[in-house]
């Protein structure tokens, strides 16, 4: 594997016959500077909207800085030394396995980075942001019992959203499973909420109620982007469905929100039922980190 440094980048840029736009690193193409690039001081490389980039099998020693506009495109075994700070897009190809010490920071969405591939390095996430009372996290929303939702939020559509609607049609029409929902299990608003969270506290305790019943406005249902799938009984997880859900849900977008080995950090009981919809780069991206919600962006649950 060749390293990739700021000063290799620039001689493979000199050294570029082809006149197009996109400066491509793979080994090949390094061949000529690595011995010179073994002693350089790692630098920082920004890649541009003028100067998108494709690194191929490579070490990356430097810190790179992915511009607005700028689009960098990574394949094959890449290992990750220095720092790759997003703000532009990021392309995680099919064949990429990204390892090493290094981190991706997303400095504003991660919409903006669109990974098929491994992601093995750890991943940075921007500060949560409030906007009209609704709390993001790299464009992520984001309720727990932390993090609540205004009153009126989601009557507007009053179900799920289209993307989770879709992602659950897709999955029944690849399985033959019949991942019902019934009523409830998908949008649920405010005071539906408070409507039983009142009736979990006079019948169960409020100590009970609130292992598996959100307070009224941190229910992830709120957002429309959650549903309960079939049957909420922890058994669903031995069925057929459940375990096909837990091992392939991230495919289509979405993740097992509330697993078995976090319980004390997401502060719900596993739910091998509750799937939350991420977008299918992001679900893969905290998929492959074995990482919660909580966990994958850095924020607390209480
Ligand atoms: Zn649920």
């Amino acid at each position: 594997m060749k390293k990739i440094t700021a000063a290799a980048v620039i001689i493979a840029l000199m050294t570029s016959l082809c006149g197009c736009s996109e400066t491509n690193l793979n080994s090949d193409s390094l061949l000529s500077v690595s011995g010179s690039s073994e002693n350089s001081t790692p630098e920082n490389i920004t890649v541009s909207s003028a100067n998108p980039m494709v690194i191929t099998d490579n070490e990356i020693d430097s810190d790179i800085t992915i511009e607005k506009g700028g689009v960098l495109t990574l394949n094959g075994d890449i290992e990750l030394r220095g720092d790759l700070y997003v703000e532009g897009k990021l392309e995680v190809s099919e064949s990429a396995i990204i390892f090493g010490d290094g981190v991706i920071h997303v400095v504003n969405s991660f919409d903006d980075i669109d990974c098929k591939g491994a992601v093995k390095v750890k991943i940075d996430a921007p500060e949560p942001v409030e906007i009209d009372g609704v709390t993001y996290v790299g464009g992520i929303l984001l309720v727990n019992k932390k993090y609540g939702l205004p009153r009126d939020f989601g009557e507007d559509i009053g179900d799920i959203r289209p993307e989770l609607k879709n992602a659950i049609e897709q999955m029944r029409a690849d399985t033959g499973f019949g991942m019902t929902l019934r009523e409830f299990s998908g949008y649920r608003s405010y005071a539906t909420q408070e409507w039983w969270f009142n009736y979990y506290c006079e019948t169960d305790g409020y100590d009970n109620a609130v292992t598996y019943s959100a307070l009224p406005g941190h229910s992830e249902h709120q957002t429309g982007l959650a549903a309960d799938i079939t049957r909420t009984e922890l058994d669903y997880a031995d069925t057929p469905e459940g375990k096909w859900l837990a091992a392939n849900c991230w495919k289509y977008g979405c993740i097992i929100r509330y697993p078995e080995d976090k319980v004390d950090i997401t502060g719900y009981i596993y739910e091998p039922w509750h799937i939350r919809y991420l977008g299918k780069s992001t679900a893969k991206l905290v998929h492959d980190s074995g990482l919660c919600l909580e966990e994958f962006l850095e924020v607390d649950s209480v």
